[in-house]
């Protein structure tokens, strides 16, 4: 296609985008231009799911940002990779499949979003997946993402799960069902034990279509507006800067930090902040950048008497050899997930009205509780910083995080990385929900079916016993669990950035489609609700299209 104007112009092929550029581009009536800024994804890590501590060792698929330091966090800069590639944060997260709390849903719409609830959300949550078990009226059974419930079960998994229970969690074998809450076997967007993200559902199949181009390696910079209506798009491709017409929408789905970079960069935003970075004012919008939540992920590591962790395999070359093979007849064992193999929804104190913790096993400790460090390494059990000895940890976060940060431009430059603010534990019930978390999983830890596989608390160790020395722990080793979304935020009131058709407030011809427009988390892991937004999207935008 050599004209530079199509109907539709989508900023960002990730897990929304990839579902936008299938659909708008599905019944061929509409041109449809879907710009990414990292490469393809025709790399090995990306196929395998235990390739993602490759991936973020690496350069080659994401964007390596970095929160500001914050004392709250011990001083400490957050790493914050995102993806960058064809399927975006689907191509490099790790596969654990989560719709959120149906319950959540019902909350959007009360805060002013009709269409959001669980009734509203449902048919897409079905509509995109492909799930063969489970009570049919709530999971998908055609759609184009492959589910599968992780299906080793391991001594320390099988420990996990019966632990839990032991502790209290009820059990579920579907937390992607009616019942959001209990504990049991991880569900995961992989085929065969491939992973399945969301360009091999939804992009790959539609790229011979002669309506949709794709092009990656190229960084939108701005929006272009005529007046107040958004009429195309500037991006650089090499050295070259390019200019395309929309003659319906612009679509950004380039994610939580980067859909809120772009709107500023085109002049929707905070007038101080626009001012400060030498942006002309289109439109003044509050909210932009505003309401950034994640989820921090803080775990407790345990040695073990069971030797198949990580730990051990990977530093073996004989273990790690059968785990290869075994991943590459059968698709199955830890090579076929990215170390987390189970997890339970749970309660912090039994009088809640529904669950606030989530806390998952993950098949391997290391010191630094991610995977920034140690990068010149060669051996990738010394990358990660795994502990020579077999061990696992079980990691935590809060369901609903109450506290907010932000994310604004530094200057007019795209390529420069935007200012993150993640302000985690700023608000009091997520560091006493933390604590409450911390202390579940030692009480998951000290019952039977776990503490026989146990040789000790390794980190923060039993040392760490009151509130204090808990937060300690917390404030030094906490990271993110990726899950930025809300800067984009979904709402009728002055801070919100998009209606519930999505489209920015005050501008024409603009929508925001991805992570960033949920207006609370979604008490879940972030891809399956972002792709649902993608799907959701999809329906609205044709709908106003007259189809
Ligand atoms: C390491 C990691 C692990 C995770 N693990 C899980 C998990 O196990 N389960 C789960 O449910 N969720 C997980 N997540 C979160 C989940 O993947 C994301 O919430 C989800 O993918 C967000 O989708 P999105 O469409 O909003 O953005 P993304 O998928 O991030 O897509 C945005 C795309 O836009 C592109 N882009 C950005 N700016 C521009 C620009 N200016 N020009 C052109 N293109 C641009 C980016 O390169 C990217 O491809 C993880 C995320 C990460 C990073």
């Amino acid at each position: 296609m050599t004209e530079a104007e199509f109907d539709y112009i989508i900023v960002g092929a990730g897990s929304a985008g990839c579902v936008l550029g299938n659909r708008l581009s599905a019944s061929g009536r509409h041109r449809v231009l879907l710009l990414e800024a990292g490469e393809d994804d025709r790399w090995m890590w990306i196929k395998i799911p235990a390739g993602i501590a490759h991936i973020l060792t690496g350069d080659r698929a994401i964007w390596r940002f970095q929160t500001e330091p914050d004392e709250k966090v011990g001083g400490r800069g957050i790493f914050w990779p995102r993806g960058r590639a064809l399927g975006g944060s689907s191509a490099v997260n790790g596969m654990i499949w989560v719709r959120g709390d149906p319950l959540e849903y019902d909350h959007w719409e009360s805060l002013g979003n009709p269409g959001w609830s669980l009734s509203g959300v449902l048919p897409y949550l079905k509509r995109m997946e492909q799930y063969a078990h489970g009570d049919p009226e709530f999971r998908g059974r055609n759609g184009p993402m492959f589910i599968t419930r992780y299906k080793d079960h391991d001594p320390l998994s099988e420990g996990f799960i019966a632990a839990s229970q032991q502790a209290g969690v009820p059990a579920t074998t579907d937390y992607n069902g009616p019942r959001f809450e209990g504990v049991g076997y991880l569900q995961h967007n992989t085929r065969r034990g491939r992973r399945r993200h969301a360009a091999d559902a939804y992009l790959h199949p539609a790229m011979k279509r002669a309506n949709l181009a794709v092009e990656s390696r190229a960084l939108a910079q701005r929006i272009v507006f005529e007046g107040r209506k958004a009429v195309g798009l500037v991006y650089r491709k090499g050295t070259e800067e390019r200019t395309v017409r929309a003659r319906r929408e612009v679509l950004l789905a380039a994610g939580s930090i980067q859909s809120p970079q772009l709107l500023e960069l085109s002049g929707i935003g905070q007038r101080d902040v626009l001012q400060r970075a030498g942006v002309n004012v289109v439109h003044e919008l509050p909210g932009v950048g505003e309401n950034l939540r994640d989820h921090l992920h803080v775990r407790i590591s345990f040695e073990t008497r069971v030797p198949g962790t990580l730990n051990t395999i990977l530093r073996n070359p004989f273990l790690k050899a059968k785990m290869g093979a075994r991943w590459l007849f059968l698709g199955r064992g830890l090579m076929a997930c990215s170390s987390a193999t189970s997890m339970a929804i749970a309660r912090s104190r039994p009088d809640l009205p529904r669950p606030d913790i989530k806390f998952q096993l993950h098949q391997l400790s290391m010191a630094s509780s991610h995977y920034a460090d140690n990068r010149k390494a060669r051996n990738i059990a010394d990358r990660m910083g795994l502990d020579t000895h077999s061990g696992f940890a079980i990691g935590t976060y809060v369901l609903r995080p109450e506290s907010q940060g932000s994310v604004h431009i530094r200057d007019a430059d795209a390529s420069r990385h935007p200012e993150i603010r993640a302000n985690y534990l700023s608000h009091e019930h997520d560091v006493r929900t933390m604590i409450a978390a911390l202390r579940m999983i030692r009480k998951v830890a000290s019952q039977p079916a776990l503490a026989q596989h146990i040789v000790r608390e390794t980190r923060p160790g039993p040392d760490a016993a009151d509130d204090d020395a808990l937060l300690d722990h917390v404030r030094k080793t906490g990271q993110t669990s990726y899950h930025p979304i809300g800067t984009c935020r979904m709402g009728n009131d002055p801070q919100a950035v998009v209606d519930a058709s999505l489209r920015v407030h005050g501008v024409e011809g603009l929508r925001v489609c991805d992570a960033s427009i949920m207006p609370t988390m979604v008490a879940s892991n972030t891809n399956a609700p972002s792709i649902m937004i993608g799907e959701k999207a999809s329906d609205l935008v044709l709908a106003a299209a007259g189809g």
